[in-house]
Formats: structure tokens, C-alpha cells, sequence
């Protein structure tokens, strides 16, 4: 794959930055970018967020690879990729469609009805309205086929009850897709069916989750008689695992390397300006090595991701392998940020903003990185995905696959 832009790649690149110059400022090249999850999730910020998605949407600029019909532009993934480089050199606000526009749009084109496409995308593209995923519950999450948020039919609607929980972003949702258990008499990866489902609907209700780092960006979402209209399932009643495959495929790529694959460069930064025994601490051989090995490791996820990016480009789907770049990101995530803060001495102890270097990046990623190595996956989770599915190794024993769910033990003490 050759990297550098190709003649109309170059066009692209310097038509999509002179709209981002006219619309919005630049970013300081040394600003630091905040990555914790949930703290700048006010309602104002949302509003700006919403209203930077519409003018984009208007203007041409939205969700580039979706189809024009749905109100993307038609455009290849390369394109897509120039038009983040660029994006990110502005100062725009946070993006909060990375799950409906990177994993929920995908799944409504791959299985929804020409109704629901018609309906839905083209809204979601033009961003007044969020969408959340409400997949994991307390009791199912790497297995995730464990769930049961019931779905019972009553005439032309559903009925659901039950609890979702790690939900993100659901307190500024407008509408949510939902894997739930329809039938608890088939077998457990053959019961589920997938709804669309409105987060003001009666008898949902939202309660977030405080998280370490003093963020609040997911919840708990209790759900009790709500009733959902047979309109709004995504695919055959049944067909839920399918759909939800689909959702989690394309999860994985839309987190990517995650983590500490594009933070090298700040913590180069800090190597050079943190002091060791009384020394610039980049001049320790043993600082030296680390920086060499987290380059190497970076360097490595960016190749990888080219070759994800060439295959998609190729009009490939997103596979298994799209899990290799977070199952090595997010752990180097946490390892970049363990030595950062060791770098950082005493003041690694600290988070304050304005007194600690880097604006408390390394602090910030210090407690949100654990949370990226179980988002989207866990990190064992991800390593048996490769095992199984990329290198056909024999997989896991999965006593329970072919039982009626209603046989397998709960745990819970009734
Ligand atoms: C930041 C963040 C955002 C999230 N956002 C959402 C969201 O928007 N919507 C949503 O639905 N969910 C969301 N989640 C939930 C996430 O999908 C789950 O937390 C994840 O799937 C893990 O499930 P669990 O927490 O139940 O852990 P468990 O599945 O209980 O796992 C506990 C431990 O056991 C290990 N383990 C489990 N099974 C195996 C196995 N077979 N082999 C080896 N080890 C195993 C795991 O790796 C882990 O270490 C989010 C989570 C985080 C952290």
C-alpha cells in the first residue's frame, strides 16, 4: 500500500481543510486532546455537538462512506480517513456518533427494511438525534448470548422488561437498539430478537453511573412494560444474534488500536522535559528502551490498521481480525500511561489540570484505560475471537450452546 495521498486523495484533503477553515479554528498542534470518557458531556456541549454534525450534514461533509440515499456522500474509507486526519487538526466538539454512525447505521443498512433505512439514517447522519447500544446486562456481557431483557409479543407491539446496563451515552439518547431474550424455550444464541427502540418510551428509566476518573458517561437503563411496536424489530424474531454480530463487527473496528496507539508523541514530549536523577530523563537508557518498544508497538497497530483500512477499502466487512488492534491498543494504553506517571514522580499522584504536565493527559488515561480494555470486548475476550476465528485454533467448550435457555442456571438465589 503506498501512503502517501494520491492525486485526487491531495484534492480532497485541501478542499475538506479549506471548509474547516471557514467554519471552525484550528488546534493547537501541542494542545492536548481530552479523552475522558464522560466529562465534557453537558448539555451545552451536546447541543454544540449536534449542531457541528448538522451544519456538516448540510454542507456535504457527514458520514462520507454511508450512501448518498442515506445521507452520506458515496465516498470511499480512504477519503473518510483524510477527512478525520483533518478534522482533528480543528477544534471541533466531542463526537458522540461514534456508535450510531459507526456501528448502529451499519447494522440498520445490513438488516433493516426499506421503511426503517428511509426512516432512520438519514436522520442519524444529519445528528439532531444520538443513539445509544443497550447490548450488556449485569448478569451478560463477554457472554453476551446470556442475556434476559425479556420481549414478549402482545397484538402489534412487544412488550420488554429487564435491566441494561454500561449503556453510553443513553442520558442524551434519543433512541436506542436493544438485543433482548423472546424466546427462553430455544436454545440460547436462538432465542434473542433486535428492536429499535425510543429511550422516552414509557417505562424506561436512566440512571447514570459515576465512574473513577468523576466522569458519568454511561448508565443503568431499567426497562418495565415497555412496549415497542413490531415495526421497530431489526430482522426476523429469532434473528437477534445475527444482528447484534453485525453491531459487534463493526464496534471493533470503529474503536480501532483505542488506547495509546496515537500518543507517542506526547509521551516523547514528556520523556523530554520530565528529569531523572538530575538529568533530562530521555538521556536514561532505560527510559530509551521503553520509548523504543512502545514506537515499535505503536508503529506496528498503524500498519496493521492500513492493512484493515486497504481491505475495507476493497469493499471487504468488517471480520475478526479487526480485533488484534485493540486487543494490543488498549493494554499499550495502559501501560503508556503507568509510565507516564512514573516519569512524572510525585506529581504523577496529582490531577490537576493546570499544575500537572500535559494537562493530566497521562492521570486521565491512568483511569480511563481500564475501561477500554472491556468496552467492546475484554481483552481475553478479544484473544479468544483471534485464537478461534483468525487462527482456527480449537475453540472454547460451550457447555450450554445447545440447551433451551430456560435450562441453564442462573446463579441468582430466588
Ligand atoms: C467504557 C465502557 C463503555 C461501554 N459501553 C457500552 C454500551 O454502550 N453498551 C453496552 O451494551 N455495553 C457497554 N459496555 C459494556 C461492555 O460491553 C462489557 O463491560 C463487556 O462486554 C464485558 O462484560 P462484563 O463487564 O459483564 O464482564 P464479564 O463478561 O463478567 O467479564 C469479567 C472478566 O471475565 C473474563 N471472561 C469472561 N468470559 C471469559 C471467557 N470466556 N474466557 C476468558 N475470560 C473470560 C473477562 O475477560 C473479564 O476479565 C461498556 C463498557 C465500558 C467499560
Amino acid at each position: 500500500m503506498d501512503f502517501n495521498d494520491t492525486p485526487q486523495e491531495a484534492a480532497f484533503r485541501t478542499k475538506a481543510r479549506a471548509w474547516l477553515a471557514q467554519h471552525v479554528k484550528p488546534r493547537d498542534p501541542d494542545a492536548i486532546a481530552a479523552n475522558v470518557l464522560g466529562e465534557r458531556e453537558s448539555a451545552e456541549v451536546i447541543q454544540q455537538a449536534k449542531d457541528w454534525q448538522t451544519l456538516k450534514f448540510d454542507e456535504g461533509w457527514a458520514c462520507l462512506t454511508w450512501p448518498k440515499e442515506y445521507g452520506g456522500q458515496g465516498l470511499g474509507r480512504l477519503e473518510a480517513v483524510v477527512w478525520g486526519q483533518e478534522e482533528a487538526r480543528f477544534d471541533t466538539p466531542p463526537n458522540i456518533y461514534s456508535i450510531g454512525h459507526g456501528m448502529l447505521g451499519p447494522t440498520i443498512m445490513a438488516h433493516g427494511s426499506d421503511e426503517q433505512k428511509a426512516k432512520y439514517l438519514r436522520d442519524m447522519a444529519r445528528g439532531q438525534v444520538v443513539w445509544c447500544q443497550l447490548f450488556s446486562e449485569p448478569d451478560a456481557g463477554s457472554d453476551l448470548a446470556g442475556l434476559r431483557t425479556s420481549a414478549v409479543r402482545d397484538g402489534s407491539d412487544w412488550v420488554l422488561n429487564g435491566q441494561k446496563i454500561w449503556s453510553t451515552g443513553a442520558h442524551f439518547s434519543d433512541w436506542g437498539m436493544i438485543v433482548t431474550r423472546s424466546d427462553p424455550n430455544a436454545a440460547k444464541h436462538a432465542g434473542l430478537t433486535y428492536f429499535i427502540v425510543d429511550m422516552r418510551a414509557k417505562g424506561i428509566e436512566i440512571r447514570p453511573i459515576k465512574q473513577i476518573n468523576g466522569g458519568q458517561g454511561f448508565n443503568e437503563v431499567f426497562f418495565s412494560d415497555v412496549r415497542v411496536p413490531d415495526a421497530n424489530r431489526l430482522g426476523g424474531v429469532g434473528d437477534g444474534w445475527r444482528v447484534a454480530i453485525t453491531t459487534l463487527m463493526n464496534e471493533r473496528v470503529a474503536i480501532g488500536a483505542g488506547g495509546g496507539a496515537g500518543r507517542f508523541r506526547d509521551l516523547l514530549k514528556l520523556a523530554q522535559q520530565a528529569r531523572r536523577n538530575g538529568r533530562p530523563a530521555i538521556e536514561d537508557s532505560a527510559v530509551r528502551q521503553k520509548l523504543a518498544d512502545f514506537y515499535i508497538k505503536s508503529k506496528g497497530l498503524q500498519f496493521t490498521s492500513y492493512r484493515t483500512l486497504s481491505a475495507l477499502s476493497r469493499g471487504a466487512t468488517p471480520g475478526p481480525e479487526g480485533s488484534i488492534g485493540k486487543a494490543i491498543g488498549a493494554p499499550m494504553g495502559q501501560e503508556m500511561a503507568h509510565f507516564a506517571l512514573e516519569l512524572q514522580g510525585a506529581m504523577g499522584g496529582a490531577d490537576d489540570g493546570g499544575v500537572v504536565p500535559q494537562e493530566a493527559l497521562w492521570q486521565g488515561m491512568y483511569l480511563g484505560t481500564p475501561g477500554l480494555r472491556i468496552a467492546g470486548g475484554t481483552d481475553e475476550i478479544l484473544k479468544n475471537i483471534i485464537a478461534e476465528r483468525v487462527l482456527r485454533l480449537p475453540p472454547e467448550i460451550r457447555v450450554d450452546k445447545d440447551k433451551p435457555f430456560r435450562e441453564i442456571p442462573t446463579g441468582s438465589v430466588k
